[in-house]
């Protein structure tokens, strides 16, 4: 490993709970493989803590960090600036420090629409039925709009989090054309006429997410078709029931693996301003095991 001199730079993750997470194993191999004289931490930080722990990187000159529950929100409210994405979903995973002056981005949508591109599937201009108006569904349903996915059909409960989500889709108008529509969970036929002219239906529930993964949220595997790409973004288990019943129907399926690598490789390029080796750290961390 490089050695920690005077000159390393500092880079990390906020959030709560982080001690699992990939991110620091994912950056460091990276910074080592490249000769970059940075380093990675995870700082586990609760809600209270947050505006403390980003002051602090600010003023220390950490080049950068991510950030993770609970802290999205609340530091995209303390940032200088934020990406049109991260603007419209409210919400940051990766910020630039730029001699005091932060950044805020969102890049789990980013990484979502490479992980597509790079299992050579391609979206633009075609119908996504999404699952869920969470952290992870917005993230898509923002980046997917913006890249030009040409209509798309969400769907959750009756939740408090759908009438936010109509008010982030009629926000989202200002910047797409992009035909969107919210639908209820609950009315399954809805959901089976949606899906039928889709091109891609996305799971961003947490529903299947280990330990329930016995769960999906669907179960009947008539509402898949054969020319439609199924896709998780849950990625433990690496194949969610969903994705089980998808491929069963004969369905192509992704799992969620890819959207973390590359929302990783983009908060890399916008600190170092080099690729991921992505290759090697796939090979390293992410078996599909
Ligand atoms: P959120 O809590 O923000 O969103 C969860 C979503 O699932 C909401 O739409 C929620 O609906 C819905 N949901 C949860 N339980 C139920 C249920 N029983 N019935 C119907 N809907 C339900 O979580 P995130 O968006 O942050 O994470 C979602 C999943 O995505 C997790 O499994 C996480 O691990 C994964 N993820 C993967 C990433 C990757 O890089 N691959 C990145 C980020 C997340 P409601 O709002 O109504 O509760």
């Amino acid at each position: 490993m490089k050695e920690i001199t005077g000159h390393t730079v500092l880079t990390g993750l906020l959030g709560s709970p982080v001690s699992h997470s990939i991110s620091p194993l994912m950056h460091n191999e990276s910074f080592r493989h490249l000769n970059l004289d940075y380093v990675y931490l995870a700082f586990d930080t609760n809600e209270t803590q947050m505006e403390a722990a980003v002051t602090a990187l600010r003023t220390l000159n950490a080049r950068g960090f991510n950030v993770t529950m609970p802290g999205k929100q609340i530091v995209a409210g303390l940032c200088d600036h934020l990406s049109p994405a991260a603007k419209i979903c409210g919400a940051v995973n990766t910020v630039v420090n730029d001699n005091g002056v932060l950044t805020g981005y969102t890049t789990d949508g980013i990484g979502y629409m490479r992980s597509l591109n790079e299992a050579g599937l391609n979206i633009i201009g075609k119908k996504m039925t999404l699952l869920g108006v969470g952290g992870a569904a917005t993230s898509i349903l923002v980046q997917a709009a913006l890249d030009g996915v040409s209509e798309i059909s969400v769907f959750n409960r009756k939740s408090p989090s759908f009438k936010r989500a109509k008010e982030l889709i009629a926000a989202l108008k200002e910047y797409s054309s992009c035909k969107i529509r919210l639908f209820d969970l609950a009315d399954e036929e809805l959901l089976r006429r949606e899906i039928a002219n889709s091109a891609i239906l996305v799971n961003a529930t947490s529903i299947g997410m280990a330990p329930h993964t016995d769960c999906s949220v669907i179960t009947d595997s008539s509402m898949f078709h054969k020319d439609l790409v199924v896709s998780d973004v849950i990625y433990n288990p690496r194949e969610t029931k969903f994705l089980q019943l998808a491929k069963e129907a004969g369905c192509t399926t992704l799992n969620g693996l890819g959207m973390l690598l590359y929302q990783g490789a983009e908060a890399f390029k916008l600190w170092t301003g080099q690729d991921m080796p992505v290759e090697l750290v796939k090979e390293k961390y992410f078996s599909n095991k």
